[in-house]
């Protein structure tokens, strides 16, 4: 059996850590609010008192944490965990971080014999609670092979791309899909509505067509709904735009569209909305247009 710390019990860590209990791993997680602890060890799994003691004796440390920050003070700060783990470890970053990060957590690690992977995942909470993410894994071959178990335990499209960074090069690349899919959903749900259209069937139809998409399968419903309970947070999609629109920068690549939509994400959260889920652009759309739902 694999002992696992899992650090980070949020709504994508949570359900993982959970389906790496189910699928008989040993499990010791840790996270800042304790009840989020407590929730994995009514699950099966253990509780730790801080993310040390999570990551001792494991042999495949993994972390769910919210951005680069977070992932650097737990890992590489004062008593970090990277320090205090055996060569020969293998740690699987899961979060959604700056590449460049990234790739200094694998060199930190390289130099104490730790594997390090970034195998950031795309689906979603329900993704995580059903174990079907894509995740998409950058850092050595035999790393890769050596968490392979791991991976299938939480997700169901996992791609070696490259080496350490290019995980999470694939991810940003995911949420610039995404972020100008959304508010172009958000944009035709408003447009419908003012047109009269029976909205629901709208998407039934548009959903089987080119214009059909995960985004619009998985969100739409939600949004027609006005259900902005996050999922994925405005807060997290604004910081994955950041990441976005750096990286396009640093390489010299145009993006308009893409920039457009992180402006859009960057103005929701200012008018106070980063704690709902990024379906809320509908929200904005609406202000926009000067509609209220009740119109
Ligand atoms: P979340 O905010 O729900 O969870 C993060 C958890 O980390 C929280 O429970 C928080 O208490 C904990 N935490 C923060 N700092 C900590 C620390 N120093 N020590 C211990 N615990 C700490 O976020 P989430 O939605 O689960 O997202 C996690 C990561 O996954 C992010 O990078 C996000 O961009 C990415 N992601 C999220 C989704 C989604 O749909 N929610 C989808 C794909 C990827």
């Amino acid at each position: 059996m694999t002992a696992i710390g899992f650090i980070g019990l949020g709504v994508m860590g949570g359900p993982m850590a959970a389906n790496l209990v189910k699928a008989g791993f040993e499990v010791t997680g840790f996270n800042r609010s304790p009840e989020k602890v407590q929730r994995l060890v009514d699950a099966g799994g253990r509780g730790a008192a801080s993310a040390a003691d999570a990551a001792e004796g494991a042999d495949v440390v993994v972390t769910m944490l919210p951005d680069s920050p977070d992932v650097e003070a737990v890992l590489l700060g004062d008593g970090g965990v990277l320090d205090g783990l055996a060569p020969g470890t293998v740690l699987v970053d899961m979060s959604t971080i700056r590449p460049d990060v990234a790739r200094s957590l694998a060199a930190a690690g390289a130099a104490r014999g730790v594997g390090v992977l970034d195998a950031p995942v795309s689906g979603g909470e329900q993704g995580a609670i059903d174990a079907t993410l894509s995740i998409m894994v950058g850092g050595e071959a035999s790393t890769f092979e050596a968490a392979r178990p791991v991976l299938d335990a939480v997700g169901r499209t996992i791609v070696h791309v490259g080496p350490p960074g290019a995980g999470q090069t694939v991810k940003a690349a995911n949420q610039l899909i995404v972020a100008g899919t959304l508010q172009l959903v958000a944009e035709a749900l408003v447009f419908l509505d003012a047109h009269g259209v029976d909205r629901s069937r709208a998407v039934e139809v548009l959903a089987g067509g080119l214009a059909g998409s995960a985004v619009l399968d998985r969100k739409a419903a939600a949004m027609l709904g006005r259900n902005f309970r996050p999922g994925f947070r405005v807060d997290l999609h604004h910081k994955d735009l950041g990441i976005v629109t750096a990286a396009a920068r640093e390489a010299g690549v145009a993006i308009p569209a893409g920039s457009l939509a992180a402006t859009l994400m960057g103005a929701l959260r200012a008018q106070g909305h980063g704690d709902l889920d990024h379906g809320a652009l509908l929200l904005q759309v609406e202000q926009l247009s000067g509609r209220s739902p009740e119109e």
